[in-house]
């Protein structure tokens, strides 16, 4: 009988839970590391992702009962960029698609459908991953995890570490100390509308930073004269508004180093204008997964170069491209429209339908 590898995945985010379901489908024995104490709760409040057509048939083959996936989310059928003349308050429609093909979920709508369909013991919640040491021949790897209830230390071995821990990924720091994200040039104004009185929808994220009073004023102030009355007021009424810095960086020269291999938010931080970041972490998944499956973990340097050769492409391009687009949506490539076969719809995003799965 083949051997079963051990795969350690550090985070337990949509990145992490996806490729829980694509490696035990390959065979492998999973656990999971996360430093939240315990599963984001299940509010209905919260911001949303667009869900597209090939990640959501991924997702459902993961899933036992696949058509939970279609009563959660929504369709998204016009894919409508807007540009707001904060002189005049005008606004003008620059793209609109009726056959748009995306659907909007909760973010933790989808991460508990994953999560649910996943044995609960594979996670090991409050367990903050303080650094890895690789065998000499690169075939084991053993993981140093702080309990956080219990201030204890545990040692944990595998034959993989999977990195799924997100834009800011320590584990890829230990790789590419010098790296450096590139600050898109604005925050996200985010808030939680509380339509539920649930205000605990969002797990701590080291991207997303408390505001004070004094910050949440001007934000206010400034919101009546640039913004359309509606969304000034909008602004106004929304309780807690956060700070969400948002950072992407240059495509990666490679996403392993022997068996310890990035996905997700830490293989290619990404700006949100392609709607790219959740898809592609399913893809991820979905890649890895086959391709480990495929050479088994006797092989696993193949199967790894083998998603790296697949994912590297498609992800580098995507990148730049919600970079692109993000530039001419905050006004800054006026030109860039039309010039190059670039588009602001989604469905111009280079490989969009057809990114390779292995
Ligand atoms: C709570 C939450 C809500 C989100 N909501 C939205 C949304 O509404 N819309 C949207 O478009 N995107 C949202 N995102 C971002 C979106 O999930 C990601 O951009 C994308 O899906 C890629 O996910 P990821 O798993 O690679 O990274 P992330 O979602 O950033 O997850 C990384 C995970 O790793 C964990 N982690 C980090 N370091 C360690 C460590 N040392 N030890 C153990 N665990 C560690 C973090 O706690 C986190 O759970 C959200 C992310 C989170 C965490």
């Amino acid at each position: 009988m083949r051997k079963k590898g051990k795969a350690i995945i550090v985070g337990g985010s949509i990145a992490g839970v996806s490729c829980a379901h694509s490696l035990t489908l390959a065979g492998w024995d999973v656990l999971v590391l996360e430093k939240s104490s315990e599963p984001p709760a299940r509010s209905p409040t919260g911001a949303g992702l667009g869900l597209d057509p090939q990640a959501r048939q991924i997702i459902k083959s993961w899933l036992p009962h696949p058509h939970l996936l279609d009563d959660i989310t929504l369709p998204l059928s016009i894919d409508q960029n807007q540009a707001t003349d904060s002189e005049k308050k005008v606004t003008r429609i620059l793209t609109r698609d009726e056959n748009f093909d995306f659907r909007a979920a909760y973010w933790s709508d989808i991460h508990a459908l994953l999560y649910n369909a996943l044995p609960q013991t594979m996670f090991l919640w409050g367990h903050k991953l303080l650094s890895f040491t690789n065998s000499q021949d690169e075939s084991t790897v053993k993981v140093k995890a702080l309990v956080i209830d219990t201030q204890e230390t545990v040692e944990i071995q595998g034959d993989l570490l999977v990195a799924a821990d997100g834009c800011l990924s320590s584990i890829r720091k230990t790789f590419l100390p010098n790296l450096k994200l590139r600050y898109s040039g604005y925050c996200a104004w985010r808030g939680v509308l509380d339509f539920s009185g649930d205000e605990n929808s969002e797990m701590n994220n080291s991207v997303t930073l408390k505001v004070s009073e004094e910050m949440i004023k001007r934000m206010h102030e400034e919101a009546e004269t640039i913004w359309i009355p509606e969304l000034a007021r909008l602004m106004k009424e929304t309780n807690d508004p956060f700070l969400n810095v948002i950072y992407d960086c240059d495509p990666l020269e490679r996403i392993f180093w022997g068996n310890v291999v990035l996905v997700g938010d830490a293989a290619h931080p990404t700006t949100p204008h392609g709607l790219r970041s959740t898809n592609m972490s399913v893809l991820d998944a979905e890649v890895l997964g086959k391709c480990l499956g495929k050479c088994g973990p006797e092989r696993l340097s193949l199967g790894l170069e083998e998603y790296q050769r697949i994912r590297l492409a498609v992800v580098s391009e995507q990148v730049l491209y919600a970079r692109r687009l993000g530039r001419v949506k905050q006004g800054l490539d006026r030109d860039g429209i039309g010039r190059g076969g670039f588009g602001l719809e989604q469905k111009e995003m280079p490989l969009f339908s057809r990114a390779p799965l292995g």
